[in-house]
């Protein structure tokens, strides 16, 4: 109990320190999420100066990230040790109640990205460097198109009233759950003075109801609360008859599924949102999730190092994750950002400081979210069919047997990857990005 006590006292100092980050630029005051949108600026200039102010305040809380990563890393290896297991490893998979797969099937998958996605990503760097028009293309490039990264048209009420229009279109049962989340207050989107940062979807069991909070800054991402932590809240509002308060939610990476899946069954609305910047938005969807596969599969890999070697040091930690850059992110070029050049980028990375082995969930729910995306291409009817079954039965069986039952192959499965990315690419090959 005490060790828990002192793992959750290091987890919050984590969020204390990334919380109380006040950056100067360009004359305004910002804290991290909010210098978020420079980030993808049209302007490079601007692109490249705000990642500056962002890798500024990590330079400067360096070694009271270091030394907290060395305490957690080493305490969370004497509870496992404690509880007879042989590292956090094995610890961190239990906690996450992942009872039907190991890392061993776990790094099977991240090698498959390494084969088939990595390659692919190289592919689509390329294609982007030649639409940017760009002679190198470095880490902070992160646009897709010259006149800048695709935003919604509207305000944020339109964005609510084209969602209601949008579920009500997509089943009855989306129709109603959205309606009645408006109508009782159950969406909290638009940030405001003093209100916390990030967006998740939580819930009132007691209540049968969820709850989706969010901050709304303008960019695409704005949509996509909308239609992922939607996904999310859908699933556990069609969970709500299941007998057991432990079978609301099914395990992380699956619950990733209802939402990533809906982030693609909700395509044929994005006009609404984006107008005549909605196939931008769409290849952007695509390329920007399949982009995601090797930095995810990055960070797993990291961590299973760390865990296996607790008695790193913080230079070998970033010593070890330079180097797993350059098999995972092979194009990654920092050009004179020296923070992330020496190998600190990570430490921006939440999930690793506060939750341990979750990362990888993202690049196993996508898998299944590519699938259902072919799917809703070739029958939007019976890819919904599947979907309202998969939310339906909640957590109330484990991963695995939850693709089957949603008729998608589980990402362990031979091949699947391969012939899932080789699909998607394929799309991506018959677009070009210039003419959109
Ligand atoms: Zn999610």
């Amino acid at each position: 109990m005490e060790m828990l006590k002192e793992e959750t006292k290091l987890e919050n100092e984590y969020t204390h320190i990334i919380a109380s980050a006040k950056i100067n630029y360009k004359g305004e005051t910002y804290n991290l999420s909010g210098l978020g949108p420079f980030h993808s600026d049209a302007n490079r200039e601007i692109r490249k100066s705000s990642y500056e102010a962002r890798f500024s305040f990590f330079e400067e809380h360096a070694n009271e990230l270091d030394n907290l990563y060395d305490n957690m890393v080493k305490l969370r290896t004497e509870i496992a040790k404690k509880l007879g297991f042989n590292n956090y490893i094995e610890l961190g998979y239990a906690r996450l109640g992942r009872t039907d797969y190991g890392a061993n099937e776990v790094e099977g998958f991240r090698k498959q990205i390494v084969d088939y996605i990595v390659p692919l990503v190289q592919k689509l760097n390329k294609k982007k460097k030649e639409v940017l028009g760009l002679d190198k293309l470095y880490f902070y490039d992160s646009i897709l198109f010259k006149d800048g990264n695709p935003k919604p048209q509207g305000s944020p009420n339109d964005l609510v009233e084209y969602a209601k229009k949008m579920y009500n279109e997509l089943s009855p049962a989306t129709g109603q759950f959205f309606e009645m989340m408006v109508n009782e207050n159950l969406i909290d989107l638009v940030n405001r003075q003093g209100k916390m940062g990030g967006g998740f979807c939580t819930a009132f069991p007691t209540y049968d109801r969820p709850y989706i909070f969010s901050n709304f800054n303008g960019t695409a991402h704005d949509v996509t609360v909308l239609t992922h932590e939607a996904g999310h809240a859908f699933q556990c509002y069609s969970s709500r008859k299941q007998p057991l308060v432990e079978y609301l939610w099914p395990t992380l990476e699956a619950c990733e599924i209802h939402s990533m899946s809906m982030e693609f069954l909700t395509w044929p609305w994005m006009d609404l949102f984006f107008k005549d910047k909605s196939e931008k938005f769409k290849y952007m969807h695509i390329v920007d999730s399949l982009s995601f596969l090797p930095y995810g599969a990055c960070v797993d890999h990291f961590q299973h190092w760390v865990f296996e070697n607790p008695e790193a040091t913080p230079k070998e930690r970033k010593n070890k994750w330079s180097e797993l850059e350059s098999i995972y992110l092979p194009d990654r070029d920092y050009d004179d950002l020296a923070f992330p050049k020496s190998g600190g980028i990570w430490q921006g990375q939440l999930h690793i400081y506060q939750m341990p082995f979750y990362y990888i969930d993202y690049t196993l729910a996508q898998t299944c979210a590519f699938q259902f995306w072919i799917k809703s291409q070739e029958n939007m009817e019976s890819a919904w069919e599947d979907y309202l079954r998969l939310c339906k039965v909640g957590g109330s069986m484990p991963f695995t047997k939850l693709t089957e039952l949603a008729n998608i192959k589980s990402p362990f499965s031979d091949g699947i990857l391969k012939s899932v990315s080789e699909h998607v690419y394929k799309w991506l090959e018959g677009i070009d990005p210039e003419s959109l």
